[in-house]
C-alpha cells in the first residue's frame, strides 16, 4: 500500500525549468519558513503551488510520543508504509537536538540494541532523513510543551548504521548545511559508527566538518565480538588506525562512545584495557553512556561507572559521562525499534 505523503525529492527536478530563483524561493519556504502545504508558500505563483502539492508533498505522517524529561520520540511513517523513528532531545541550555535514522533497521545486530534485533529492512533516501529534521523543527515552532525553539544540534545516532548508506547521509547533511535552506553549520552535525572504515576514510576526504563518533563498547576484540559481531569485519586494530589517520588529516576531536553494562565491560581492568587502547589517540575523549534496559543486560551502577571515569582520567583520557534521556518513552540509546 502506498501512501502519498512527504517527498521532497522531487522538488530540484519539479522546479529545473523554471528560473532559478523559484527554487531559492520553495527551499527558503519549506526549509526557513518551515510551511507543512504549499499554499503556504505564496511568494510562488499559484499554478507551481498546485503542482508542487501533487509531486512534492510536505505533508509529514508521524505519532509523536512525548517523555517526563523533555524528550519527544516521533514515529513516522514513510510512503511505502515502513515506519522510522527519530528522537528530539532538548537540554537545559536552549539546544535541541534531533538523533536521527539513517536506515529503516540495521543489518548489525549488537546484541544491547533493539533495533539491531528487529533486522534490516532498507537504506533511507537523503529527503526521508531530512524529513525526520523537518517534522521536529515544524514542532518546535509551534507552542510545544512549554517552550519553543529550533534545531541546533543533529546526530547520527538512531535506527541504523549510518556509513552503510553513506551517500544518502551525506546528502542530507548538506540539504540541511544550504544556506538557502536550513542553514545548520556543518559542526552542528554528529555522525556515530560501529567503525565502518571505509566510512571513516571517505568523510575525512568530504570536507564537510562535521564530527565523528565510534561506538566502541569494548577495549578489546574478544568481548566487542560477542556484543557487536561486526567487529569480526572490523577489529579494534583497523578501526583505531582509520581514527588515527582521520583525526591527522582533519584535526578534528573523536569522541569514543561507551555504554556501561553490569558485568559485561565495566570492570576494573576493562577500564585500564579501554585506557591502554586509546593511549596514543591524542584528539579524542570517551563518552561513557548508561546502558538502557532492552531486556538482555543490565546497567552498571552508578559507583561502578565513576571508578570506571576516574581510571581513564587517571590514565591520561578524558572522559565525560551522558545523561540518560526519554527512558520512559523508549527513547533513549540502543531502544529505537518499531518497525
Ligand atoms: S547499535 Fe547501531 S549499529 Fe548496532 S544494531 Fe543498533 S543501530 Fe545497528
Amino acid at each position: 500500500m502506498y501512501f502519498h505523503y512527504m517527498n521532497i525529492g522531487n522538488l530540484e527536478k519539479i522546479l529545473e525549468k523554471e528560473p532559478a530563483y523559484r527554487l531559492r524561493q520553495a527551499k527558503s519556504a519549506v526549509f526557513g519558513d518551515l510551511i507543512e502545504n504549499w499554499e503556504e508558500a505564496t511568494v510562488l505563483p499559484q499554478a507551481l503551488r498546485k503542482k508542487l502539492g501533487e509531486d512534492c508533498p510536505l505533508q509529514i505522517r508521524a505519532k509523536v510520543l512525548l517523555s517526563k524529561e523533555k524528550t519527544a520520540k516521533a514515529v513516522l511513517t514513510l510512503n511505502d508504509g515502513l515506519k522510522i523513528e527519530s528522537v528530539l532531545l532538548r537540554h537545559k541550555d536552549n539546544r535541541n537536538t534531533i538523533c536521527v535514522s539513517s536506515q529503516a533497521g540495521c543489518p548489525l545486530g549488537c546484541q544491547f540494541c533493539l533495533t539491531g534485533q528487529m533486522g534490516f529492512k532498507r537504506n533511507l533516501e537523503y529527503f526521508e532523513i531530512v524529513e525526520q529534521v523537518l517534522f521536529f523543527a515544524r514542532l518546535l515552532k509551534k507552542p510545544f510543551d512549554t517552550a519553543q525553539g529550533r534545531v541546533t544540534n543533529i546526530v547520527f545516532m538512531g535506527m541504523g548504521e549510518p556509513f552503510l548508506n553513506h551517500d544518502n547521509v551525506i546528502k542530507a547533511i548538506k540539504v540541511l548545511n544550504d544556506k538557502d535552506g536550513f542553514n545548520l553549520g556543518s559542526r552542528h552535525f554528529s555522525i556515530s559508527t560501529v567503525g565502518i572504515t571505509e566510512g571513516i576514510e571517505k568523510l575525512s576526504k568530504e570536507n564537510l566538518q562535521v564530527n565523528l563518533a565510534i561506538s566502541l563498547h569494548a577495549p578489546d576484540d574478544e568481548l566487542r565480538e560477542k556484543i557487536m559481531p561486526i567487529n569480526k569485519k572490523y577489529p579494534l586494530r583497523k578501526i583505531m588506525e582509520a581514527v588515527k589517520n582521520y583525526i591527522e588529516k582533519t584535526k578534528r576531536r573523536v569522541m569514543f562512545e561507551y555504554i556501561m553494562i553490569e558485568d559485561v565491560n565495566d570492570s576494573e581492568e576493562q577500564a585500564k584495557k579501554l585506557a591502554e587502547l586509546l593511549k596514543g589517540i591524542s584528539l579524542s575523549f570517551v563518552n561513557l553512556i548508561s546502558y538502557n534496559p532492552t531486556g538482555i543486560f543490565k546497567p552498571s551502577l552508578p559507583e561502578r561507572i565513576k571508578i570506571f571515569k576516574e581510571i581513564l582520567e587517571k590514565n591520561g583520557i578524558s572522559a565525560t559521562q551522558r545523561y540518560r534521556f526519554g527512558q520512559d518513552i523508549r527513547a533513549a540509546c540502543g531502544q529505537l525499534g518499531v518497525c
